[in-house]
């Protein structure tokens, strides 16, 4: 327990199930005295937060497709009506069709091209404009990104260049949004078995490279990426924004391997 988020508003969005990032980061933000507030995308993921939440006091789910203009606009006007203030945002959301993860990028369909830039890196344009009114203030908004962003990673192909764009939108977001107090990063996350990273082709074998070459010799869990969450949405980061920190067992140091 630390009391780095106390009396601070967090929202997340993009909890699947208990595997998912954003659940081990709400539960990092928990343990750090957030109050927390969930999003999630249709009824099964409903189902599933109301029983990973059951136990919690005070804790609102909305509901957000992030493909509607709408579900984000009536989103920010329900927080606006019931909290008034947040102070932070974990945006852990991303989509692409599964048979555009696998084989030769240059086969990308140009409606999977746009589905996975909308879901994965226009949403986070879009939240964030939404939600400035509502950090009075100030904020922290954070996303989270993957080295496939960086450099070609075999079969993460359309996601890849949607995590880019995602990158960059983070910096033009933190210059917008800096003047305001609110700052906006990434969290690049090592390989994690979750529903999304099982989309891609291969997955497993990319696992298995982290226990074998990657200087800490592991994969890292949802939590180690929830504890870097906390510190980039508490005081303790404030001088930082347009940031992109690896939370990866180090693989990004490193060479091809
Ligand atoms: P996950 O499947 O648990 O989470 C993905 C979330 O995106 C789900 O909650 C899903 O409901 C949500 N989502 C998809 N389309 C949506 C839409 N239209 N509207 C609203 N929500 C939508 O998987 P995860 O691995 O926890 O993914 C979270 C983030 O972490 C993603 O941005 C992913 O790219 C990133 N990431 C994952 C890994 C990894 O190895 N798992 C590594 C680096 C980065």
């Amino acid at each position: 327990m630390n009391t780095l988020l106390k009396g601070k508003t967090i929202l997340i969005m993009g909890v699947a199930n208990k595997w998912s990032i954003a659940w081990g980061i709400a539960e990092a933000c928990l343990d750090a005295g957030a109050n927390l507030i969930f999003t999630y995308q249709g009824e099964r993921n409903l189902s599933n937060l109301q029983k990973l939440t059951a136990d919690l006091p005070n804790i609102s789910l909305y509901k957000c497709d992030v493909t509607e203009d709408q579900d984000i606009i009536d989103l920010f006007h329900n927080i606006g009506n019931d909290y008034g203030t947040i102070h932070g945002i974990v945006h852990s959301i991303a989509f692409a069709k599964k048979e555009e993860l696998e084989g030769a990028y240059y086969n990308t369909s140009r409606e999977g091209y746009h589905l996975a830039q909308d879901i994965s890196a226009y949403s986070l344009v879009a939240v964030s404009r939404h939600a400035r009114p509502l950090m009075k203030d100030g904020g922290s908004i954070l996303t989270l990104t993957y080295i496939g962003a960086e450099r070609a990673v075999q079969n993460y192909n359309v996601m890849g260049v949607a995590k880019s764009a995602l990158e960059s939108s983070v910096r033009y977001l933190a210059a917008d949004l800096g003047p305001e107090n609110i700052r906006v990063n990434s969290i690049s996350a090592g390989p994690i078995k979750t529903l999304a990273a099982q989309g891609v082709k291969g997955f497993g074998s990319i696992l298995k490279v982290y226990e074998e070459k990657v200087p800490l010799r592991r994969a890292v869990t949802q939590r180690e990426v929830g504890d870097t969450a906390v510190f980039l949405l508490s005081h303790m980061s404030r001088g930082i924004t347009g940031e992109n920190i690896h939370v990866d067992a180090g693989f990004h140091a490193m060479g091809l391997l």
